[in-house]
């Protein structure tokens, strides 16, 4: 996707770069603000193809929202923890505090 996309705060609407809008507040000064609502409160985002939502917390390197890696890793201790013995995720917890957590 080209541009930049945006999601306002205020009414939650999604819109690319090219609709914000020039608006002034009551000191006369200028910002860009949601085409449809005229907040400012807008942020940057990015498509998440695995939620199908638009999110400020988009991870590059997973190509994903930091709540869909959130997801994924919660998915995975659950499945350790049902079905290792609890000295064994101490062991497993310890070993990788000290060294880099690589599958
Ligand atoms: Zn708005
Ligand atoms: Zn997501």
């Amino acid at each position: 996707m080209d541009g930049m996309t945006f999601k306002c705060n205020n009414c939650g609407h999604v819109f690319d770069e090219d609709s914000l809008v020039k608006c002034y507040d009551d000191d006369g000064c200028s910002y860009s603000g949601c085409p449809y609502c005229k907040d400012y409160e807008i942020e940057e985002v990015e498509y998440c193809e695995v939620c199908g939502k638009y999110k400020a917390d988009y991870d590059e390197e997973n190509e994903m929202c930091e709540e869909c890696v959130d997801n994924i890793v919660n998915k995975f201790k659950k499945i350790i923890k049902n079905s290792m013995q609890e000295y064994e995720l101490t062991t497993l917890e310890n070993y990788y505090a000290e060294n880099d957590f690589i599958l």
